[in-house]
């Protein structure tokens, strides 16, 4: 047997993990709202020089009940596309609470009514800056900037540094500083975000850059780090020390009001942070199948691909857990398994070696067979807000909020083969042809 730690269930208890399949069935998505809650409060007491506003990153699960839940708690918003500027405004929140920072920003009717209601904008490039100044001249602004260095889990989550398309490239400030003086705008706002699961040190020195840019535009009042604070997920992970950091950024920021006179205040946006661990993913085990001696042993689940990319994509560990279908006394013994999930597709399988896609890495699980459930966690961030559409004609997932009573909640239904479907059009001719062809095969 292996001495590798077995992972656990984060919030949902076996009972809860039967319960919820059975009334909403599986793969579903349950996020947790005492979980949500808890991330909330512990961010936004972190150390700060001069105030601190969490803005909750949109795209990591951007499901009209979360989102209205995090305003509830009091929180602004960072919005990746003017849609999910759109989609949040649809739930209720107020636009002059959500700033934009996006790849592609089109100063179309569409935007500039959300910028007349109060929409904060971002500049994610020099273009960006000079399409808003235009807009809006006279207005206030942010930029991103790209510090010239980044950090990331993996390579492909560092948003930062020359390989990295984001932001304004720091030597690039002589272009910022025209483009403001032309169209008479007011740089209000530096910010940054140089990856995902990034390095504190690395965070740092990003705030570092974007209080000395404060220092070159008197106008600007905040500082905005972005989102990318790492979370403990699997039991081998360390646990996370952001106050540190934040001591840090406190620290450079009280010398910079000594020497300037300004209080800058700090923003940040995260994403990962309060959502991953506040959700799950319940599955089914339909099928074991094994590949000989030198092979492995799969369990094959009713979700996959079309639930959670992360793991063929990054490489990203993931806690899996297996559940027995009816209570037992005991714990099962473990055994070592590869999770593959349900597209036919060689890469939809949840146990990819860390930041390596092209190998498996078995883990060990309670023995589960068919009619058992596995539990994917780290499942709230990044899971139903980046899966594979509809690949293989799968619907979109149920997803369920238990409150903060222990009752379970809908709050997206599994999508219907009718909603699959809805936007395709038949020209009538080949209509006709594919009703004959089925004629002729009957
Ligand atoms: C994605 C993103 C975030 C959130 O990142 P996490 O890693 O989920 O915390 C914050 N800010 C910006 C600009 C982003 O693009």
């Amino acid at each position: 047997m292996t001495a590798e730690p077995i992972e656990s269930l984060k919030f949902l208890t076996p009972d809860d993990v039967r319960e919820v399949a059975q009334c909403f069935g599986t793969p579903v998505f349950v996020y947790d709202e005492q979980t949500i809650e808890a991330g909330v409060r512990t961010i936004s007491s972190l150390p700060s020089a001069f105030g601190l506003t969490v803005r909750y990153s949109l795209k990591a699960c951007p499901s009209a009940a979360i989102v209205c839940l995090f305003d509830r708690l009091g929180l602004c918003f960072d919005a990746s596309s003017v849609w999910e500027v759109h989609r949040a405004v649809r739930a209720g929140i107020d636009p002059a609470r959500i700033l934009l920072t996006a790849q592609q920003a089109v100063f179309d009717d569409g935007l500039l009514a959300l910028l007349d209601a109060g929409l904060q904008f971002d500049a994610g490039s020099v273009r960006q800056l000079e399409d808003y100044g235009r807009a809006r001249p006279g207005g206030d602004v942010s930029i991103r900037l790209n510090p010239g260095f980044g950090s990331g889990l993996v390579r492909r989550l560092t948003s930062g540094g020359p390989e990295s398309s984001f932001g304004i490239w720091h030597e690039a400030i002589h272009d910022v500083e025209r483009a403001l003086e032309s169209h008479g705008l007011r740089l209000v706002r530096v910010h940054t975000h140089v990856g995902s699961g990034h390095d504190p040190g690395v965070l740092v020195r990003a705030a570092a850059a974007a209080i000395e840019l404060a220092r070159r535009f008197a106008t600007v009042q905040t500082v905005n780090l972005g989102g990318g604070y790492r979370v403990k997920a699997l039991l081998a992970d360390p646990e996370p020390d952001h106050a540190g950091w934040a001591a840090m950024v406190a620290g450079e920021m009280g010398r910079f009001a000594v020497e300037t006179g300004r209080e800058l205040a700090l923003e940040l946006e995260p994403g990962t942070y309060l959502m991953a661990n506040a959700g799950s993913i319940v599955t089914k085990i339909l099928d074991v199948t094994t590949t000989g001696s030198a092979g492995h042993t799969f369990l094959k689940i009713d979700g996959g691909l079309t639930e959670i990319l992360r793991p063929s994509y990054y490489g990203a560990p993931h806690p899996l857990v297996t559940v027995a279908a009816q209570a037992e006394p005991e714990p099962r013994p473990a055994e070592r398994y590869c999770v593959a999930g349900h597209c036919c597709i060689a890469g939809d399988v949840l146990t990819t070696a860390v930041a390596d896609v092209e190998r498996l890495a078995p883990v060990a699980l309670g023995r589960a067979g068919a009619g058992d459930y596995l539990v994917v966690e780290r499942g709230g961030a990044y899971c139903s807000s980046m899966a594979m559409r509809n690949f293989n004609s799968y619907p979109d997932a149920a997803e369920v909020l238990r409150r903060r009573d222990g009752s379970f909640h809908l709050i997206r239904a599994r999508q219907t083969l009718d909603q699959i479907v809805a936007n395709e059009r038949v020209p009538a001719d080949l209509r006709s042809v594919s009703t004959e062809s089925s004629h002729y095969l009957a």
